[in-house]
């Protein structure tokens, strides 16, 4: 059995190595390497795919959150809603604009922005709320528009775990994460569901004025070659990633079925351990899986992690403390005891390997460490 990994991105390179090589190999001879046409054929595909009408590839998934908020001109000190419980580039880009982020808890069984408490959490000084589709799955993105529409607030979903997720609304009709806001973000981080092999990002919008401005901030701000209508940044997608991320796109689905099937496997084998819970399904989302995370007793989190290491398994914890707690946050007043759930989720979770090339005999060998721990 070939070594565990969280991510195996060797396994999956060499599965599809031919086409990627050749469309990467093509970026090379023609040495365009920044703005090739590569670029915009993925922009194109990755617009069809997501069903959005504009996509604006840049350099990183962080950078998509910027330019994001950028566009939105908010005023200095405008409070945006954030979870509590996420990676910290979604609060961090709120912080770095002069603009202050609003922790809000999130939801026990999905992880993701809990909408009755980003309610509570509304002022006269609140401008947008960034719903985050935390490990694959949506954030209960109706409530968060009703919300939004209700208190006149902007959405941007940050998408960057969760890229092919359908949500699903009341009347049955479905939508890709990301593309539901004002505007959408993605990462094409290698262990991203669908990654690059260095960084890349994309922002998602089906409004033309907002894709217009948010084309002009990621090209420093210009309209016109050489002049400038506002500040921007410089982030690009370099074509050779375009290039390779274009193949990928056409194995996205495959990549989703795969991982989808991996997280049944590991539902089966857990299902009867009572200390066990395995990941919850929203009625309202399909699962791609960027994470399969189970919550355990907080007590026995570590030694579960030593017991799979000794074994050769990899686990992760996605994360270890809300970031409300995390000193470059101190400054905005909160203290441990504010959101709960988040707070325990840190204490309680644990990610296993999840990817698109796990066989059957490496789950049954992790699974079957997962229960050994437990059952002796
Ligand atoms: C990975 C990630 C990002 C940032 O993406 P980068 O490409 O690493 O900048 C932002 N938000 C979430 C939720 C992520 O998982």
């Amino acid at each position: 059995m070939n070594q565990l990994q969280m991510v195996d991105l060797k396994g999956q390179y060499q599965r599809l190595k031919t086409q990627i090589d050749a469309a990467m190999q093509a970026v090379v001879d023609s040495t365009a390497f920044i703005n090739g046409p590569q670029v915009k054929t993925f922009a194109g595909n990755l617009s069809k795919y997501l069903q959005v009408n504009h996509v604006i590839p840049c350099a990183n998934g962080t950078d998509a959150l910027q330019i994001a908020l950028m566009a939105l001109d908010l005023p200095a000190g405008g409070e945006v809603i954030v979870p509590a419980f996420n990676y910290v580039a979604t609060a961090e880009v709120i912080a770095l604009l002069g603009l202050k982020p609003v922790f809000v808890d999130v939801l026990p069984d999905t992880f993701c922005i809990d909408p009755a408490k980003a309610r509570l959490a509304v002022t006269e000084k609140t401008m947008a709320i960034m719903p985050v589709h935390l490990f694959g799955q949506c954030a209960p993105m109706e409530e968060i528009m009703d919300l939004a529409i209700a208190q006149e607030l902007f959405v941007i979903e940050d998408n960057a775990q969760a890229i092919g997720a359908q949500y699903v609304d009341a009347e049955g009709g479905t939508s890709f994460a990301g593309t539901i806001g004002h505007i959408g973000t993605t990462s094409f981080f290698p262990s991203k569901n669908l990654g690059c092999m260095g960084d890349g990002g994309a922002i998602f919008t089906q409004d033309i004025d907002l894709a217009s401005t948010l084309q002009q901030i990621a090209n420093h701000g210009q309209h016109k070659k050489y002049h400038y209508s506002r500040v921007g940044v410089n982030s690009r997608l370099d074509t050779l990633q375009a290039a390779l991320l274009d193949v990928k796109l056409t194995q996205l689905d495959d990549f989703i079925y795969r991982r989808q099937k991996a997280a049944g496997v590991y539902d089966a084998y857990f299902a009867e351990v009572a200390q066990i819970k395995i990941p919850a399904l929203a009625t309202y989302s399909s699962h791609v899986f960027h994470q399969y995370t189970l919550q355990v007793p907080a007590d026995q989190r570590e030694a579960l992690k030593s017991h799979l290491q000794e074994k050769g398994i990899p686990s992760m914890v996605y994360y270890p403390a809300p970031l409300h707690l995390h000193e470059a946050y101190g400054y905005l007043g909160y203290k441990a005891g504010d959101f709960p759930v988040s707070e325990e989720l840190c204490g309680k979770v644990i990610s296993l390997p999840m990817h698109t090339e796990l066989t059957e005999e490496q789950q049954q060998y992790i699974a079957e460490a997962v229960v050994s721990f437990f059952q002796s």
